[in-house]
Order: C-alpha cells, then sequence, then structure tokens
C-alpha cells in the first residue's frame, strides 16, 4: 500500500513539473508578480515598441508567455489570445498584472523631448540605463532613463509633459536638482529630473496638460545647494512609478515607454 502511495505521488510530481514547464504563463503569475524586477524592467522589444497601440490583454498574455522579455517577439505575438490560460485559471492575478500595465501606458501620449523644427538641431539621444551603477548619494542602481542633450548649451532642449495629470512634487532635490513629479490619471507617477528652468511658475496642485511644456532640460542637481549644474552631462532623468501593495513608489524602466512613444513626437522651435 505505501509503495502504491509513493508511485503515485512521484508521477503527480512528474506531471506538475511538465505541466509548470509547458505552461510558463501559469508558472509566472501570481498575487505579486508585477512587483517583479522582471516586470519592472518593461522589455516591450521593437515589435511591440512599433506598434500605435498596444492591447493590454495582448501585452500582458505576451509578456506571460514570454517570461518578462518581449525584445525577441514578433508583432503577430501580441495578438489577443482567444482563451488565456492565465486569465481562466488565476483571473484576479491576471487583472492585477494587467491593471498595473494599464496604469503604465493608459495615460502616455507624447514623447518629453519634442522634435527641432531646425533640420540642422541635433536630436536627444538615449540608450537602456536601467540599473546602471550610480555612486552619488550612496551605491544605487539608476531607476530612470537618461535622454542626453549635449550637442546644445544648457537649457535649449524644452521638455513636455508625457500624460495629463496634476504637478504633485516640484522644487530642488539633491539628487534630481530642479525637478517636477507629475501624476497622471491612471496613476503613474512621472519624474522629470535635473531642469535648466521650469516653463513657468509650477505649484503643487496644478493641472497639468499633456504636451505642456514643462521646462528645459539641464544639468542641475548632485548637490545640497539649489541651482548647482556641471556636475554631470546636460539630461532629462525620466523617472516612471508605480503605487503597488508594497511599495509606494515602485520604479519600472522607461526605456521601451519612451521608444513606443517616439511616433509621438511634438514640433518646437529650438
Ligand atoms: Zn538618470
Amino acid at each position: 500500500m505505501r509503495i502504491l502511495l509513493l508511485f503515485l505521488l512521484v508521477l503527480l510530481n512528474a506531471w506538475l513539473s511538465d505541466y509548470l514547464v509547458e505552461n510558463p504563463d501559469f508558472y509566472q503569475l501570481d498575487a505579486y508578480t508585477w512587483e517583479s524586477d522582471e516586470f519592472r524592467a518593461l522589455r516591450l522589444g521593437e515589435a511591440a515598441a512599433g506598434l500605435d497601440t498596444l492591447d493590454m490583454d495582448g501585452l500582458t498574455s505576451a509578456m506571460l508567455a514570454a517570461e518578462y522579455d518581449l525584445t525577441d517577439a514578433d508583432a503577430e505575438d501580441l495578438d489577443p489570445p482567444a482563451v488565456n490560460m492565465a486569465l481562466s485559471r488565476r483571473p484576479a492575478e491576471y487583472r492585477k498584472l494587467r491593471n498595473a500595465y494599464e496604469t503604465i501606458f493608459a495615460d502616455l501620449r507624447y514623447f518629453p523631448i519634442p522634435l527641432s523644427e531646425n533640420e540642422r538641431t541635433p536630436p536627444a539621444v538615449y540608450e537602456n540605463g536601467w540599473l546602471d551603477r550610480r555612486t552619488y548619494g550612496g551605491e544605487r542602481g539608476h531607476e530612470g532613463c537618461d535622454i542626453m542633450g549635449t550637442a546644445l548649451p544648457r537649457g535649449s532642449y524644452p521638455v513636455v509633459s508625457i500624460t495629463d495629470g496634476v504637478v504633485e512634487k516640484v522644487g530642488w532635490l539633491e539628487k534630481g536638482g530642479w525637478r517636477i513629479g507629475i501624476r497622471a490619471p491612471h496613476g503613474l507617477y512621472l519624474y522629470y529630473a535635473h531642469l535648466y528652468d521650469y516653463a513657468r511658475d509650477w505649484k503643487e496642485g496644478d493641472p497639468v496638460a499633456a504636451g505642456q511644456l514643462l521646462g528645459f532640460m539641464g544639468d542641475t542637481g548632485y548637490s545640497a545647494v539649489e541651482g548647482t549644474t556641471g556636475n554631470f552631462e546636460v539630461h532629462l532623468h525620466v523617472g516612471m512609478y508605480l503605487r503597488t501593495d508594497h511599495y509606494d513608489e515602485l520604479s519600472v524602466n522607461p526605456y521601451w515607454v519612451l521608444k513606443w512613444l517616439e511616433k509621438k513626437r511634438l514640433k518646437y522651435n529650438y
């Protein structure tokens, strides 16, 4: 009898591990998946970043199936599947993850640096520097994306709001310099740092429209002394944060989000 039970247990175990290997989206999903490092890296890839509109079910399913890395995915991989196993087996967890993606993408309208109407103005450039090493103020990972504007003097590149929203924080921060933080309607917090100057005298609670001029790209920060410049190259630091069950500010990688937004750039004369 005991031997039979043991045999059954071994069988069950083998079946279960096969099942999990064959169904990564089931395995990848729990109540706090959306607080994981894999989720936070937001590896959209070129195919997803190239789509005009992102379907949230397609994105959620594709991310689950590809273990949160769509950098090798095709556009077809993002079609909403007819039957989504993760949704049918774990609806609450699936919705949580989908909501997290919705919080991030629902309010995005414009790339933060408009193109110049002047063809000779060099465009601002950026790379994926997510969690790169930083040492000012202690050893840490870089929680954001830096859009570099070294081709022009500080204060030249305009910075516009990516979303509608409300000014939640504004003023000097030791690490961020002149910064402004905007809460978008679905809950995403967007942090724009190292500004040369503000476009106007922003106050907490001010409403902001997507595409509205916030200020100008600069190199302020890395000092307790207000207005300090020159401690690094001229750039806009973009940070994106979610409020989750366990974190007030959970940073997510803006790099692929910015790639997706490149199709949506305003034109300014500068
Ligand atoms: Zn940065």
